[in-house]
């Protein structure tokens, strides 16, 4: 008799819970253990460590059926992106929102560099994303993040996305700081779902990891395939303990990212109406938002230095509150405010970042003027 639970028909957060548990037979461990073999015995699933490994397994059928489609787990946010990126052929054209995270600008450099084309659309110009997409064909690319970091602009995925799919134009989602939790692009027809796994996915900024995720279709699984070989040749993996913190993280994906969205919403509307800050950049879900302070880049720095409990470092989705000013990397593009300051709200009680974000402000932005 099978004591299997049917996880298709779970709620998310009680499918975060339940997936990627052994089997349970009597005595059998409730979570999947740290496979630390580099080989297996001979004539069984995996006879290698590079090609695979039970902890990973737990972890992909568990992000799997978190995105509707099969997960491949990845050394790191930019190994799934660099696997994604080798679908597109050397010559081709990659279509691409204006912004994009920065590991991401730099391997499109390379693309141009090497002769191929980059078409770049601001990610609100649904129409001239449109156009961009009628003039590819089906051995180019097209390339999205949404909401953009650190504009937090919103791209209308389900109409681009419907408008690639009827071109048989490949398109992939980096799906990092929206989370499965608040869009499925497989469900609106993108064919590749990228993740920094590094970010919210794990929650707790102890582990870099990624994945990528295809659709269970003919034309899903061919290009899951391409990945696999990417990753197994490329040796973009990642070692099973790091895989194991990414599981456990996962198991609180739902609680961790509800209240974290809920201080984000609290946050922004109270930003609105704080004295040091000109614009507020929240786009209406997730944790993530951006403010614009009310002065230059060295006092924008200045408030960064002055956070206590926030803390001033780059990277985002962890359950601790982070901000940092995002011009400080010369990769930025110039199209970031240098006053900007990018927020990853986390799960503290949101009185208790109110109170050190004001106390910042104030103190960053006193010596001004
Ligand atoms: C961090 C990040 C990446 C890169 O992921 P790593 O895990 O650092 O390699 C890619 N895309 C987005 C949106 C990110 O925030």
């Amino acid at each position: 008799m099978s004591h299997e639970v049917d996880s298709s028909a779970l709620h998310t957060d009680t499918f975060l819970v339940a997936a990627g548990r052994p089997e349970r037979t009597a005595g059998a461990s409730v979570n999947v253990g740290v496979e630390l073999s580099s080989t297996f015995a001979a004539d069984g699933p995996v006879n290698y460590a590079r090609v695979g490994n039970p902890t990973w397994t737990a972890f992909e059928t568990t992000l799997g059926g978190l995105e509707g489609g099969l997960a491949m787990v990845f050394g790191s946010g930019m190994g799934a992106i660099a696997a994604a990126l080798s679908l597109l052929a050397p010559g081709r054209t990659i279509v691409a929102a204006d912004q994009t995270y920065n590991g991401t600008e730099d391997l499109l450099a390379a693309h141009a560099a090497s002769g191929g084309a980059v078409v770049r659309v601001p990610a609100v110009d649904t129409d001239g994303m449109l156009r961009a997409i009628d003039a590819l064909t089906a051995d180019d690319l097209l390339w999205l993040e949404s909401p953009t970091n650190p504009l937090m602009d919103v791209i209308d995925l389900p109409v681009v996305l419907a408008r690639a799919r009827e071109r048989g134009v490949t398109s992939v989602v980096d799906n990092t700081l929206s989370t499965p939790l608040l869009c499925r692009p497989l469900s609106l027809g993108a064919d590749v779902v990228v993740h920094s796994v590094t970010k919210y996915l794990s929650g707790h900024s102890d582990v870099v990891l990624g994945a990528s995720v295809v659709a269970d279709t003919e034309r899903g699984r061919a290009l899951g395939e391409r990945l696999r070989r990417h990753r197994t040749l490329h040796g973009a993996i990642p070692g099973p303990m790091e895989v194991y913190l990414a599981l456990r993280g996962l198991r609180t994906l739902s609680l961790r990212f509800e209240r974290a969205g809920a201080n984000a919403a609290e946050l922004a509307g109270r930003l609105r109406g704080h004295p040091g800050v000109t614009r507020v950049r929240y786009p209406g879900q997730g944790a993530m938002l951006a403010i614009d302070v009310d002065g230059d880049a060295e006092a924008a720095e200045r408030v960064c230095a002055a956070a206590r409990l926030w803390f001033h470092s780059t990277s985002l989705g962890g359950v601790e509150s982070q901000l940092e000013r995002r011009r400080r990397h010369p990769s930025e593009p110039a199209g970031v405010p240098p006053n900007l300051l990018r927020l990853s709200v986390g799960i503290e009680n949101v009185d208790d970042l109110w109170a050190d974000l004001d106390q910042a402000l104030r103190t960053g932005l006193s010596t001004t003027s």
